[in-house]
């Protein structure tokens, strides 16, 4: 028996659960806890010892599950309960274009969920074996036979060891830069505010404003609520949403006072080179690599489609191989996705897309 200094005598405290954790080598140890964590972590071989890092917080997000991300769930008859089902659902997307008034319609089905409850249903379906730590992983070494990870934890630090590590801890991954630091990707920064609903809106607007954002900004209703949220170059960012705020006002759209302001860094790639799987003992998956939509910034559908695969690979004798392999698919339609981004976000062309009402709803 082990006693745990601290408590002299009980082994179930914490500090002897993490002592014990400490010990072990795990086989895979994972960063992220969102849909690409979760899924890679649910798919691994059981035959493998995982251990996930997460952190227990509201990711930023639209939290607007596309066509893509609904088929994954049916293809694997998987159903979302209720109560990660937002109101309302999403049948089409009002486009506004601020700077040149523009305004049209256009038919998109999307799945409106909350995105916190999403990550923690996600996570339900992390085996039970699967060593589960909450807190930031603040540093990751290479050592001679796999990787050594610290976790600040409830104030404490420890380190965890294993064979291969998985970075699947999104857009501003510490794996990727700390690891391939070489390995560059476009991002921005992306900030989201939560409002009383107490003006008419669409359920869904995307909105487009030169002045403010070469991206874009997005209006979502979520039940009694409204979230308002863009992506902005670095520099001013803050300024930069302010403004595009007070020009959405003059859309007799009227926000109040936020009841959460979040804010995070967004991947978008800028070619499909920037996308990285990663090499010799440490993987990415889901938009750490960069499998995110540069046109519409859609994640959730890519991270799992990827995270999966990366799971799948290790059951073959060259899991880059096949990785590699078997997400050429995402790529491609992320090629596609950025030979439609002039379409989207060149002024010049958007305005003669929007004026000429291709795929638009008619009125
Ligand atoms: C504002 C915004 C709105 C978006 N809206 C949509 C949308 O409506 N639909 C859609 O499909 N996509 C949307 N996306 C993109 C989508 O959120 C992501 O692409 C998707 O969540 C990627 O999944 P992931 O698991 O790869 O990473 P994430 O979902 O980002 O998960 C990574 C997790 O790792 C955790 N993490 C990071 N670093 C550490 C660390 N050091 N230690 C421990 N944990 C760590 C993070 O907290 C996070 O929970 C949006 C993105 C943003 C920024």
């Amino acid at each position: 028996m082990i006693y745990c200094e601290k408590c002299l005598g009980k082994d179930c405290c914490d500090l002897f659960a993490k002592v014990k954790i400490k010990m072990r080598k795990f086989d895979f140890i994972i960063i992220g806890g969102g849909p690409a964590g979760a899924v890679f972590a649910k798919n691994i071989d059981e035959k493998y010892s995982s251990c996930i890092i997460y952190l227990n917080t509201q990711k930023p997000c639209g939290g607007l599950l596309s066509e893509d991300a609904q088929k994954y769930f049916a293809d694997r008859n998987i159903a979302l309960p209720q109560e990660v089902v937002a109101d309302s659902q999403i049948s089409c997307v009002d486009t506004i274009d601020i700077h040149q008034n523009l305004l049209r319609k256009y038919r998109r089905y999307y799945l409106n969920v909350d995105r916190l409850k999403f990550d923690e249903w996600l996570r339900g379906f992390v085996p039970e074996k699967t060593e589960k730590i909450c807190g930031t992983a603040t540093k990751i070494t290479k050592t001679d036979d796999g990787v050594a990870v610290t976790v600040l934890s409830n104030g404490e630090e420890i380190t965890v060891f294993g064979k291969y590590l998985i970075g699947a801890d999104g857009g501003d991954s510490t794996v990727r830069k700390n690891i391939f630091p070489d390995k560059k990707i476009r991002r921005y920064v992306s900030i989201q505010q939560l409002f009383e609903l107490n003006t008419a809106v669409p359920s869904y607007a995307c909105i487009f404003d030169e002045k403010t954002t070469e991206c874009c900004a997005w209006i979502i209703k979520k039940g009694d609520k409204m979230l308002f949220g863009g992506a902005f170059e670095a520099k001013n960012c803050r300024e930069s949403f302010d403004n595009l705020k007070e020009r959405v006002e003059k859309y007799g759209i009227h926000f109040g006072e936020p009841i959460m302001t979040e804010a995070c860094m967004l991947a978008r790639p800028k070619s499909t080179g920037q996308i990285f799987l990663g090499e010799d003992n440490v993987y990415l998956a889901g938009e750490a690599a960069g499998f995110v939509s540069p046109s519409s910034f859609e994640g959730i559908s890519r991270a799992m489609y990827s995270a999966e695969t990366l799971a799948k690979a290790f059951n073959t004798k060259n899991p880059l191989k096949y990785y590699k392999r078997h997400t050429a698919y995402l790529r491609f339609v992320i090629f596609l996705k950025l030979l439609k981004c002039p379409f989207m976000y060149s002024p010049f062309l958007r305005k003669a897309v929007m004026k000429s009402g291709i795929c638009a709803v008619k009125k």
